[in-house]
């Protein structure tokens, strides 16, 4: 097969094409060349990088190698579109989604990681047709005020805080999911951790006090868990700055500390994480012991795994990490950056508005046929 398709580019004049891997890289999965791809021309371009690599007298990085074997376990969420929602058919998809390095790029700002308005509009495309939710490590309402989207479930403080939107997607027996409401017809909020938010806010006390020594160290106030930020710290003060952190938290028995991107943080020690979270919000959506449901995530972080692993016991649903580099997951699937998250979700929302033009996909989407 190798040798035909060096034919085939020698007749196309590509033999001497020898791009680096890198390049290659970002040639294949770039997000201006999936929005139309299909698995042809995909399994073309994997050809053509590996003809490449064989060919090239650059062997490819070790970084670059090993994460082309990574990728061969857990492929492109945009290569594998077609056969993923093959597999969907008869089944609700559910969609949730993290934030940070998933719909926002990581910047050194915490409070300026933005989502682009392409972004937004993508969210807002594919929370038209499958129930949305968002599963944040910060606090529910900074998410909410970066996302500005309704009809969104909000999930902050790693979903120790969950509200749900004021008109939830219809099920497809055209009912709403059953919501709690109070007196005044708001949602009722889902906040597992609310007895330790006294100690929290000591907590956040004695930090702001004994952080403000490190330069650029930065605390953020998720509500039910605290972030200390050191991506704008100095090497060398890194260390004094987790010992610091170490010192105030061994005080509180209840709390334990976690690590992300450049952060530490501090939680609550309940059973509660990411995949309780969607177990949570597939069960308020009426989905709790439903077979044909589909839940699909997206994330990129350490925390999110718990997610995928919720998903794994499952037994079904669509877990896609988003990482450049090879990483241990339970994620099936992978994208490579916020940009290619930004192309499955439109895909995703295109596949269903196109499959509603025909009832008989419609029903097969919304499990009333098959
Ligand atoms: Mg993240």
């Amino acid at each position: 097969m190798k040798a035909n398709l060096v034919k085939i580019l020698q007749a196309m004049g590509l033999q001497r094409v020898l791009l680096p891997e890198h390049k290659m890289r970002s040639l294949s999965r770039s997000k201006n060349v999936d929005n139309s791809i299909d698995s042809d021309s995909a399994s073309m371009k994997t050809a053509l990088s590996v003809v490449l690599d064989v060919d090239s007298s650059n062997e490819p990085e070790p970084s670059e190698a090993a994460y082309l074997s990574w990728l061969k376990e857990h492929p492109s969420a945009l290569r594998s579109f077609e056969r993923m929602m093959k597999a969907a058919r008869g089944k609700r998809i559910v969609v949730f989604l993290d934030y940070d390095g998933t719909l926002s790029p990581i910047v050194n700002d915490p409070d300026r990681a933005l989502m682009s308005d392409e972004m937004r509009a993508a969210v807002r495309g594919v929370a038209k047709y499958f129930p949305t939710a968002i599963i944040s490590g910060r606090s529910r309402e900074k998410v909410k005020e970066f996302v500005q989207l309704p009809n969104v479930y909000y999930a902050g403080s790693h979903g120790m805080d969950i509200m749900a939107p004021p008109n939830p997607v219809k099920n497809s027996d055209g009912k709403s999911p059953p919501v709690s409401l109070d007196k005044k017809g708001n949602e009722v909020l889902f906040q597992p951790a609310k007895k330790f938010l006294p100690a929290i806010r000591q907590i956040y006390a004695e930090l702001e006090e004994k952080t403000r020594r490190i330069p650029g160290a930065r605390l953020e106030d998720n509500r039910f868990c605290i972030s200390v930020h050191f991506r704008q710290v100095k090497e060398e003060d890194v260390n004094i700055l987790r010992e610091m952190v170490r010192s105030v938290i061994a005080k509180y028995p209840d709390f334990h500390l976690t690590g992300g991107k450049k952060v530490i943080e501090i939680r609550p020690s309940i059973e509660w994480n990411k995949g309780n979270a969607l177990e949570y919000l597939l069960e308020t959506l009426g989905f709790k012991d439903s077979s044909d449901v589909l839940p699909l995530y997206i994330g990129d972080d350490r925390t999110d795994e718990d997610a995928f692993k919720a998903i794994e016991r499952r037994g079904q649903g669509y877990p896609i990490i988003v990482s450049t580099v090879p990483k241990d997951t339970k994620a099936l699937y992978s994208l490579s950056d916020p940009s290619e998250v930004l192309t499955f979700l439109s895909r995703l929302a295109r596949w269903r508005r196109a499959s509603s033009c025909s009832s008989r996909s419609s029903a097969q989407i919304w499990g009333l046929g098959d």
